[in-house]
């Protein structure tokens, strides 16, 4: 972590870093301030529709950061800190409460959105004298790290061997919090759902906590290579994504974990293959920041400007698991009722979209931002682009044969039979993703 200097009234700006453990940000923000205030923005735009109509944030993943909110607000309390919420767009706010509280200082943990970046950049440059620190906790390798091995290599196979030699960071110990700036009345009324989920996608650092113990404490990571790939069922791929998305969980803790139970377990095949992943979600930020607002481009990082068709119709019916494909429409059934979808899941009903139903690849991406509780820039619109063959694939795009993919995962029908279950829609998403139900 770099020197910095002491004793300055600093803002820490929080969103994907809910969580006080293994938190680099929080603890360069601590270790400076002389006082602190932590600010949350409920970003307005986040609200709102994108070009093809569709709300870019749903109401589970609203409810899965609220929880979130709610627990870190609570844990804050007995540190003697609290959590400011504030709604609107963002600069504006923290523009006030810069000016309002004499802040010196303004501290988040590094953003890799284009649009979060834009905004740091405005108050940046409306505040020449602020010190804006970025601090690298949402990824495995720091900014640095990653600028040492030169440019981004344009494929994965290229980062993944070339990071796999570097060092990941370690966790930090947490340290005490200075006062607060202002005293904040945090009255939250979902304070205490989070700690009940022990197995379940509930928003909060203890759920994320208690989920990491009960995913290393079983067996499943050796067995993870084997499984990923299912349509279906709890423990057969990590479900780590929606608490890492929302920072509840810390990749490098989940890092250390798989560490330590491959010290006690052994290291295989499935265990190293959990780190490839983790290594799939890192390059996806570095080439976000990289690719910046090609990331929402038709043509993606291609540079080309490809005309697609739009039809309302067709996309509303894909949306809502309606299209001639039975496979396609459990996929879109599981997504709408529960927030999450397997990779391969994914991987289906993105191709669907974009090779059969000859769709804008970006209206699907913009449909998941909105359904999905993981829903992260970097990864959502890359992988988006990666099977669209206008991102960061080799071979220029993917097309799945749905025909084959349901022989291959779901020959005995029963994914589809689940899912397509009229009785589904009045069940609680909770109770439907329920392990191999
Ligand atoms: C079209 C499409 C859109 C996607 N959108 C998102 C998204 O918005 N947010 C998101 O976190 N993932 C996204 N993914 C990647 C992947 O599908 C999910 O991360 C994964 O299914 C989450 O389940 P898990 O935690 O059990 O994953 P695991 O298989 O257990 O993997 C462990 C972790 O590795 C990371 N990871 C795994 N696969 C990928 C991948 N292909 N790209 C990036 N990171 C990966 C995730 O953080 C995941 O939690 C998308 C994939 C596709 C094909």
């Amino acid at each position: 972590m770099e020197r910095q200097s002491k004793n300055l009234r600093t803002l820490y700006w929080l969103d994907q870093d809910l969580r006080l453990d293994d938190n680099p940000a929080l603890e360069y923000a601590a270790a400076g301030a002389s006082e602190l205030l932590c600010v949350y923005c409920h970003d307005a735009s986040r609200q709102a529709v994108d070009s093809f109509g569709t709300p870019r944030q749903g109401r589970m993943r609203q409810r899965f950061i609220a929880q979130s909110l709610a627990q870190l607000s609570r844990d804050l309390r007995p540190l003697g800190q609290s959590l400011l919420q504030v709604s609107g767009a963002p600069v504006m706010n923290l523009q006030r409460l810069l000016g309002e509280h004499r802040i010196q200082r303004v501290v988040r943990s590094r953003h890799f959105g284009v649009l979060e970046n834009r905004q740091w950049e405005w108050l940046r440059r409306d505040n020449p004298a602020v010190d804006f620190v970025e601090i690298d906790g949402y990824t495995l390798f720091t900014q640095e790290q990653i600028m040492r091995i030169g440019d981004l290599p344009e494929t994965f196979s290229k980062f993944r061997r070339q990071t796999e030699r570097i060092p990941v960071i370690s966790t930090v110990e947490r340290g005490r919090l200075p006062p607060p700036v202002i005293a904040v009345d945090a009255n939250s009324p979902e304070a205490g759902i989070a700690a009940a989920a022990a197995v379940q996608f509930v928003g909060g650092e203890d759920a994320a906590a208690a989920h990491l113990d009960s995913y290393f404490d079983g067996r499943s990571p050796s067995s993870y290579k084997q499984t990923r790939n299912e349509l279906d069922g709890w423990p057969n791929s990590s479900k780590m994504s929606p608490w890492l998305a929302t920072g509840c969980l810390s990749v490098r803790r989940l890092y250390q974990r798989l560490k330590q139970y491959e010290a006690s377990h052994g290291a295989n095949d499935s265990t190293y293959w959990l780190y490839f992943e983790l290594l799939w979600r890192e390059y996806f930020q570095w080439y976000a920041r990289q690719h910046a607002k090609k990331l929402f481009m038709p043509g993606g990082i291609t540079g080309d400007n490809p005309d697609y068709d739009f039809d309302a119709g067709r996309f509303e019916r894909w949306c809502r698991g309606e299209t001639r494909w039975p496979l396609v429409n459990a996929c879109m059934q599981q997504l709408n009722l529960t927030g999450y979808l397997s990779n391969r899941a994914r991987q289906i009903v993105a191709s669907a979209l974009v090779n059969e139903l000859g769709l804008d690849w970006r209206c699907g991406a913009g449909y998941f931002e909105q359904q999905l509780l993981d829903y992260d820039v970097a990864s959502n619109w890359g992988n988006w682009q990666y099977i669209a063959g206008v991102g960061a694939d080799p071979r220029g795009g993917r097309h799945f044969s749905i025909e084959k993919q349901a022989r291959q995962f779901d020959a005995d029908g029963r994914f589809v039979a689940k899912w397509l279950d009229p009785g589904r829609k009045d069940v609680s998403y909770e109770a439907v993703l329920a392990t191999g139900d």
